[in-house]
């Protein structure tokens, strides 16, 4: 059976725990470097990117992710995980683990409508919009030629991929919908060492 990480030091980790049971698969809240042992991607949940990062920062526990990703293992991150994944985050120099070929901005979507929802097509999957969360979202504002581009909304990059990292700016955890978990799972599968 596949085991997929949840990075449990901050944020919105138990719904993504819950959202990864119900599609029948093991969940291993990582809190350390070990922790990184026996699994098969990891999802880095939204909260607060820099209080997530200065952990990361400590005892290699974010190089030794930004290895395993630069030898195909599957991470997903979202909100702020979206930023920890990015090489460049707009006016900050917080730590990230460097890995997605993008420029994200954070708190993007400016103060006045900080938390919304909105239903947003998503290039690859079937069935109606997803209906996206989005709390003090960040957005893609440039993305290499390795960055395929998933989901928008209102003009501005809020999926994407890269190979075998994906992320969003959104929580697809805080619905029921669970095909953007399964759609990350799909890619755990097809980078199956
Ligand atoms: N605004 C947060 C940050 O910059 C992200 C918000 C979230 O993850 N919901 O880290």
């Amino acid at each position: 059976m596949k085991t997929i990480g949840v990075l449990a030091i901050q944020g919105a980790f138990r719904e993504h725990r819950k959202t990864l049971e119900k599609l029948g698969v093991a969940v291993k809240e990582v809190r350390s470097r070990e922790d990184l042992e026996g699994i098969h991607g990891l999802i880095i949940p939204g909260g607060e990117s820099t209080a997530i990062g200065k952990q990361l920062e400590m005892n290699d526990f974010g190089g030794t992710i930004t290895k395993m990703a630069c030898q195909g293992f599957p991470v997903f991150g979202t909100c702020a995980g979206m930023i920890l994944l990015s090489k460049r985050i707009d006016e900050s120099n917080q730590y990230s683990l460097g890995l997605m070929d993008t420029l994200v901005k954070r708190n993007a979507f400016g103060r006045q409508i900080a938390s919304f929802e909105a239903d947003i097509p998503i290039k690859g999957l079937t069935g109606n919009d997803v209906r996206a969360v989005f709390i003090r979202a960040p957005y893609v504002l440039e993305a290499g030629p390795q960055v395929e581009i998933l989901g928008e909304y209102a003009g501005k990059i809020v999926f994407v991929r890269q190979n075998n990292l994906l992320a969003s700016a959104f929580h697809p955890e805080l619905t029921d919908d669970s095909r953007v978990h399964q759609f990350f799972l799909d890619m755990v599968d097809q980078y199956q060492l």
